[in-house]
């Protein structure tokens, strides 16, 4: 092999080099990637919605040695609990050998994912086809959601105070629902709609039978036996629907993409993609100097707002409690507190690369993708992590090998995107974003590539630990 030139050594010195993962990592790695995501695609298919996630992670948890939160009582070092938030926002802890005073180590996510919700008046007759209205929830391209396989998740609140979950069309042999689109034939004033308008939200109805109930004299009878099924199945009436929380999701589920199985197709991989490596990373955490805390919250696709979003006080509260317990002072906990709150940002895709700026953005394979600060137009909505927390976290990922790269939502003044950062930067924590470049957001069925999702985990335990 020939020496190096000067220049050529000069440049390895001064140049920042970005390497695709694939290529620089061990077979080992590669293959510990693999396995690692073997479990998170079980992961996706048990955890469409927040409260399901929610439920898989109480399950991973206690099976970990996690115990639920009880205020007032001692808890030392090494000791593992977790806060159930409406069974829709979950905190996990693993007490610190320092004093939570000290500071904790943060890790948030969310499992909240775009779908159509049901109307709360959603069932309905016509042309005798039963259908369901919906509402759809976060950002969507509401074209996607039509011709597909759905299923529906959820719960009817009854009157009682029992609760009955829903989960219909997962199973291979379970029936599906869908939203039915125009046949091109008929489409030539549909097609003159913008994309935005292709499909309406008020023409995101979903078709749920066609069996009337076996009687020619009343009036409404697809609907009549629709209701009477689901009062055989869950004990429920029309008016029930009022009190339920039912959303549809795609019916498909994850799977390796491509022909060298190197990325993963799911639905709701924004967040899961994050929300599985900080839960499993700390599931794997023994006894961490500094106490660390994960949030895997609800509601981050419409802004965070409500008691299970994490613009409400439940992280600030959980933080306070975990130090009034050391008779310390939460206050004094959040200003010495860190985060990763990890989200996803937008991958480079072959095909949309007009609108990427190509130095400032995340690509498949790189790693786990660190994101100084989202937000629209001239920073707005954003916490932008300061120079000083970003160097820490260069420091760390390098230390420990992490393959990692940076990224920004896109060109300038294109669009844009906030994540739960700039709430949790408000408690006066420090905060960047970090998390998996996704191909296809907010689809049906979202991309991303087996090595930045285990990269993810790996940093997310090396953050905690
Ligand atoms: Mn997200
Ligand atoms: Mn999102």
């Amino acid at each position: 092999m020939s020496e190096k030139s000067k220049t050529e050594l000069l440049k390895e010195q001064l140049f920042s080099t970005n390497k695709n993962g694939r290529l620089v990592c061990s077979d080992e790695t590669l293959l510990a990637a693999d396995n690692y995501c073997d479990g998170y695609k079980k992961f996706l298919d048990l955890a469409k919605t927040e409260r399901e996630a929610v439920k898989t992670a109480v399950d991973m948890a206690e099976k970990a040695g996690f115990v639920p939160f009880e205020f007032g009582k001692k808890y030392k070092a090494g000791d593992k609990i977790y806060m159930n938030n409406r069974g829709k926002t979950i905190a996990l802890a693993v007490i610190g050998k320092e004093p939570v005073e000290n500071g904790v180590n943060i890790s948030a996510a969310h499992i909240d994912s775009p779908r159509l919700d049901l109307k709360p008046n959603p069932l309905y007759e016509e042309i005798e086809l039963a259908m369901f209205k919906t509402h759809y929830y976060g950002g969507i391209k509401k074209y996607q959601w039509t011709a597909i396989p759905l299923a529906l998740h959820g719960v009817f609140a009854l009157k009682d105070g029992s609760v009955k979950e829903v989960c219909i069309g997962e199973e291979d042999n379970e029936p599906k629902f869908v939203i039915n689109d125009l046949l091109p034939h008929l489409a030539q004033e549909q097609s003159k709609r913008t994309l935005n308008e292709g499909i309406k939200g008020e023409e995101l109805n979903v078709l749920i039978g066609s069996h009337p109930f076996r009687d020619d004299k009343a009036s409404e009878l697809v609907k009549l036996n629709i209701l009477k099924l689901l009062n055989e199945k869950y004990g429920i009436t029309e008016a029930d629907f009022l009190s339920a929380e039912l959303e549809l999701v795609p019916a498909v589920k994850a799977c390796d993409i491509g022909f060298d199985r190197s990325m993963i197709g799911a639905y709701g991989q924004d967040d899961r993609v994050c929300a599985y490596p900080a839960l499993t990373a700390i599931l794997d955490i023994e006894k961490p100097e500094k106490t660390a805390v994960v949030v895997l919250a609800d509601k981050e696709e419409v802004g965070s707002q409500g008691n299970t979003g994490l613009e409400s006080d439940f992280l600030r509260f959980i933080i306070r409690d975990l130090a009034i317990m050391q008779d310390g002072d939460g206050t004094i906990a959040l200003r010495n507190s860190k985060c990763l709150s990890a989200d996803v940002n937008a991958g480079m895709d072959p095909t949309f690369q007009d609108v990427m700026e190509r130095r400032n953005a995340s690509f498949l394979n790189y790693g786990v993708v660190v994101t100084k600060y989202t937000g629209a137009r001239g920073k707005s909505s954003t916490s932008d992590a300061s120079a000083e927390y970003v160097a820490s976290i260069r420091n760390m990922l390098d230390n420990a090998d992490i393959v990692w790269q940076t990224g920004e939502l896109g060109k300038v003044d294109l669009g844009g995107g906030g994540t739960v950062a700039m709430f949790i930067a408000n408690l006066g924590v420090d905060v960047v974003d970090l998390g998996v470049p996704v191909l296809s957001m907010h689809a049906p069925f979202e991309t991303t590539a087996k090595l930045d999702v285990y990269m993810c985990y790996k940093a997310m335990y090396e953050f905690m630990k």
